[in-house]
């Protein structure tokens, strides 16, 4: 009697993580998507194209695409509406452990200037940039420039678990320019994003999984080896 009472709390412990497991696989992580610019403010603007309406269209397809992928979506904007930088980041306060997208396209005064690159400040997110940066850079014929950091508003003081910026490609390129405004060139953007975005939010949760859970807890290939063998 006496062994079986010291069993009891390791099996209230085990019940206890499971739900917790449990509760945490139920609870979708919240992706905020903020298309840059809006309203009076049109980001670069070059002829026949405005960077705020190009940012808007990427960040739909961007958010459907999470959405079919299990994500619970939150965009700043979804019409032609000016938003201020503080507002924009300041909506991460509302959703606690959320991860931020802000979505731009590029210009320079060097027509020459391609490529796409993806910004962040704060350390715990260099490596979301990384993936998200690395699956853009795979996209046909689109030049990589690179992960930097950088202080922007909207990264800056985020209270999001991660903020990143993407800039997804040059307005200011006649090339570019022609391939922004292409709908297959878009959606492959949110695509790409989206994969970053899987890629590491399914890394991490692997990672913070206690030592113990992993080395316990055999794959379901584990276990249909093991069930093929007793029968
Ligand atoms: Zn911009």
């Amino acid at each position: 009697m006496k062994s079986l009472f010291s069993l009891r709390v390791p099996l209230w412990t085990l019940a206890l993580w499971v739900m917790t497991s449990l509760l945490n696989l139920t609870q979708a992580q919240t992706i905020i998507i903020d298309p840059g610019h809006g309203g009076r403010d049109p980001g670069a603007v070059r002829p026949g194209v405005m960077e705020k309406q190009v940012a808007l269209a990427t960040s739909r397809y961007l958010a459907s695409e999470l959405a079919r992928r299990g994500f619970r979506v939150v965009l700043t904007r979804q019409t032609d509406v000016f938003l201020t930088l503080a507002q924009r980041r300041d909506l991460s306060q509302r959703y606690p452990g959320c991860v931020f997208v802000s979505l731009h396209y590029n210009a320079a005064v060097n027509a020459e200037a391609r490529g796409v690159e993806t910004y962040y400040h704060g350390a715990a997110s260099r490596a979301l940039a990384a993936h998200v940066q690395g699956c853009l850079a795979r996209l046909r014929g689109v030049m990589n420039r690179g992960v930097k950091r950088r202080g922007y508003a909207v990264l800056a003081k985020n209270t999001a678990s991660r903020a990143i910026l993407v800039e997804a490609g040059f307005l200011s390129n006649v090339w570019e320019r022609q391939r922004c405004l292409d709908p297959n060139y878009q959606r492959a953007v949110a695509m790409a994003v989206s994969d970053g975005l899987e890629q590491h939010l399914r890394g991490s949760m692997r990672a913070s999984t206690p030592l113990w859970a992993q080395r316990t807890a055999p794959s379901p290939a584990v276990l249909a080896t093991f069930r093929g063998r007793i029968r």
